[in-house]
């Protein structure tokens, strides 16, 4: 059965970068959300099994967002890719203290990306319902 990411970004042309990029990597199954809340209320209605998100954006950023849905609920543990510009070891460890799985410096090119969604699929494997 196919991984279904949830991309979110609150830049509509990163999230067709991204979405284009996994299509390129053999991942057909993508939602996309424009803001943390967004991402938060589409996972909860529909679900999906990995989450790609950008850190800067306006009403929930991506740490609010990882921390949210680290917090409780079904998805806790769900694999959770950072996908940002902000590439400063502090950012990088605050992520990382909030538990995302793998971060991802933009630009990047579609085989970086598949080598980051292979290193979390390696340790964590997406449990099929
Ligand atoms: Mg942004």
């Amino acid at each position: 059965m196919a991984i279904k990411f949830l991309v979110v970004d609150d830049s509509l042309t990163m999230r067709r970068i991204v979405t284009n990029a996994l299509k390129s990597i053999g991942y057909d199954t993508v939602i996309e959300a424009g803001d943390g809340k967004e991402a938060f209320t589409k996972l909860q209605a529909e679900g999906a099994d990995f989450l790609i998100s950008d850190w800067n954006m306006p009403e929930m950023n991506g740490l609010e967002l990882v921390k949210l849905v680290r917090s409780a609920g079904a998805h806790m543990e769900m694999p959770i890719l950072m996908v940002t510009t902000r590439g400063n070891k502090a950012d990088v460890l605050e992520a990382m203290q909030a538990r995302v799985n793998n971060y991802i410096i933009k630009p990047f090119t579609p085989q970086a990306l598949k080598e980051k969604i292979d290193q979390i699929l390696k340790v964590v494997p997406v449990e099929k319902a």
